[in-house]
């Protein structure tokens, strides 16, 4: 594999943007080497700037559900861009979209559009603040919920592959408002709701984790929040950025059946374009600026290309339910293969997966919070990440992610992916 050009562009990279990187874990420091630099993608492939083409299994972290470079979301994108960029001012567009979010997200009866997720759990949280006029919130350990200062504690994916669990520059004050639980322990709840009786405005947490390496949530986990917060008068806000129309086309709540009251979304739902949204219980979203006290606004939400990008994502996934069956049926033969072939060598390591998102954790004990997560031998996962890529896998550079798959991948391309794995993992054990 030849990397030259890449090389060339981080070392110039270095020179004027942090790290040469505008999001940390795309820096590949938890597996070594170096970043590559990607030129275009199409389909199921990455191609990088030496010319290097690899099977593509993160999707740019989600969006990219359908592949790459789809004709249908660039036909709308292109036929949006003849009208002009951004208005700054209400669009019919956003209104169809909004309305299409509430016909597929069953929690979600109002819904304001935002520009990433990190954004849209921010908000969330003020618009849960303002509602309940409690300060504290409860997040669980290994979660991320983006780069808001409160939710910067034991968050999980770069934060905790940069090994700074707590960013320095997130103040005391804001952090004595974070409570934090393991994922998956309802006692733990329990415990934190009687110290902070009353005070506990939201419960904000991935209901099906993609932040550690993907982690599945217990039987009765998730309803045992949701009775706890309607007990409590806590807002439970699940955060579906990852699930979100992946896992089914009403996210985790529509899959497990219990409905938050308020939930938080982005990547596919902008079908590769900077969107999120946050929504749920009108009496809630009634709070938001004007309709309401709770401010947030934004120059460029709802913009109008990505609200085309997003609507014809949207509007595709909620007409074609086999989409979701195709994804299915593909992380399934993907992770049993993964399991079958680590079976034959002797192999015992934990593969987590639900619908089309898994991760493969480096040890042979279950893996369903923070505490497993970490048990997981991740200069072995660097090997395996490298080992994947000589081979023309391209995996999220670190072990606490999960992947992300898309319908681009032929029977053929799977085929392909578990060779690569087979051949890596004999690498790994010589
Ligand atoms: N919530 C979750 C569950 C996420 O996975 C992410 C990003 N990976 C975010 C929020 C933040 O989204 P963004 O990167 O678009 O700000």
């Amino acid at each position: 594999m030849q990397i030259s050009e890449s090389k060339r562009l981080f070392a110039h990279a270095q020179q004027f943007i942090p790290g040469g990187v505008n999001s940390p874990v795309r820096a590949f420091r938890a597996v070594g080497g170096e970043p590559l630099f990607i030129k275009k993608a199409e389909g199921a492939y990455l191609m990088d700037e030496d010319g290097n083409q690899f099977i593509e299994l993160i999707n740019s972290w989600g969006p990219m559900i359908l592949g790459h470079n789809h004709p249908m979301i660039k036909e709308a994108v292109l036929k949006a861009m003849e009208d002009g960029t951004s208005f700054g001012a209400p669009t019919a567009k956003e209104i169809e979209i909004a309305e299409l979010i509430v016909s597929m997200v069953p929690s979600v009866e109002k819904v304001r559009m935002v520009n990433s997720g990190t954004e849209a759990t921010m908000s969330a949280i003020r618009v849960a603040r303002g509602y309940t006029g409690r300060d504290k919130f409860i997040k669980m350990e290994g979660n991320y919920h983006g780069h808001g200062d409160s939710f910067l504690i034991s968050a999980g994916s770069g934060a905790m592959t940069m090994g700074n669990p707590d960013s320095p520059g997130v103040t005391k004050g804001t952090a004595k408002d974070t409570l934090l639980a393991p994922y998956n322990d309802l006692e733990a709840i329990e415990t934190l709701v009687a110290a902070n009786k009353g005070e506990i405005a939201a419960l904000i947490l991935e209901p099906v984790p993609g932040n550690m390496g993907l982690c599945l949530p217990k039987a009765g986990y998730l309803q045992g929040l949701r009775d706890i917060c309607t007990r409590e008068g806590i807002v439970l806000i699940f955060d579906e950025v990852m699930t979100g129309f992946r896992l089914a086309k009403g996210g985790a709540q529509e899959l497990f059946g219990v409905i938050p009251d308020m939930t938080t979304l982005g990547k596919i739902i902008g079908g590769g374009m900077p969107v999120g949204a946050y929504g749920g219980k009108k009496e809630i979203m009634e709070f938001v600026s004007p309709s309401g006290p709770v401010y947030q606004a934004g120059t460029l939400s709802g913009n109008p290309i990505a609200m085309a990008a997003g609507l014809a994502m949207l509007n595709h996934l909620n007409t074609h339910p086999e989409e979701y069956a195709r994804l299915n049926h593909i992380g399934e033969l993907i992770s049993d293969g993964i399991m079958a072939i680590n079976k034959e060598l002797g192999l015992n390591y934990t593969v987590n997966r639900l619908g089309s998102m898994y991760s493969m954790f480096f040890t042979d004990q279950e893996v369903y919070d923070f505490a497993t997560a970490k048990e997981s031998d991740t200069a072995l996962f660097g090997k395996y990440f490298q080992a994947m890529l000589k081979r023309g896998v391209y995996l999220a550079p670190s072990q606490f992610e999960s992947l992300f798959l898309s319908t681009a991948l032929s029977d053929e391309l799977i085929h392909k992916i578990l060779q690569a794995h087979r051949e890596s993992m004999i690498e790994l054990m010589h």
